[in-house]
């Protein structure tokens, strides 16, 4: 049970439930190979079915932490951070971006949309959910959509969520990995066909690596 002085300082985004970070590359998507540092927030209700961070759902798991010390760890590695979950934005993210792009570090995150966008973002993934759709606001500002190829209805999903995003929006899709043997020759075939997407793969996965 959260007390009422934490709680304020959640809802300030001066503290957030961290689940865990960390050094490592970008494993997929725009900034693939790129070192970053990665802020897991715990939180999320989008349930798919196939998430490979399911422990992260349940916030009350993930100790209440400063953003103050986030930050500190942040500054010694790089100038880049990605923030992910969990879904980041159940939670403010004003406090912590901003106090990160101060101190020189761009701001990226991952989100499914399906929450009010908090933050200041120098780079923002979105990857839309059936479950639980992307408000509409974020499709405007958008820098890359992610969307996860779990079985051929999903290339539906993705030609649909593309008709919403904004123009300069750069298009991916990305094989669910416990179905990448049987969907990535599919993605293969359907960016051939549809070069305005790219295929984006969890690389990471391949290196062994966070
Ligand atoms: Fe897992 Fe992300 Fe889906 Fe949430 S939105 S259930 S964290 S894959």
């Amino acid at each position: 049970m959260i007390d009422a002085t934490t709680q304020n300082l959640i809802n300030k985004g001066e503290m957030l439930p961290l689940m865990e970070e960390f050094y490592t590359i970008q494993g997929e998507g725009y900034h693939t190979g790129t070192a970053a540092y990665f802020i897991r927030i715990g939180g999320c209700d989008i349930g798919c079915h196939w998430c490979d961070v399911k422990e992260s759902w349940n916030a009350e798991l993930h100790p209440a932490t400063a953003s103050d010390s986030i930050i500190e760890n942040v500054r010694k590695y790089g100038n880049t951070v990605v923030i992910t979950g969990g879904e980041p934005l159940m939670w403010n993210m004003d406090y912590l971006t901003h106090h990160l792009q101060d101190n020189a570090i761009k701001t990226h995150i991952e989100t499914s949309g399906a929450y009010p966008l908090s933050g200041s973002w120098n780079w923002i993934c979105l990857s839309p959910k059936k479950n639980k759709l992307p408000l509409e606001d974020i499709y405007t500002v958008a820098d890359e959509l992610k969307i996860i190829i779990y079985n051929k209805s999903d290339f539906k999903f993705a030609e649909e969520q593309a008709l919403k995003i904004n123009e300069n929006c750069v298009l991916f899709l990305q094989p669910e990995w416990s179905n990448r043997e049987k969907m990535t020759p599919l993605i293969v075939d359907y960016v051939m066909n549809n070069p305005q997407w790219k295929i984006s793969l969890q690389t990471h996965k391949y290196l062994n690596i966070p």
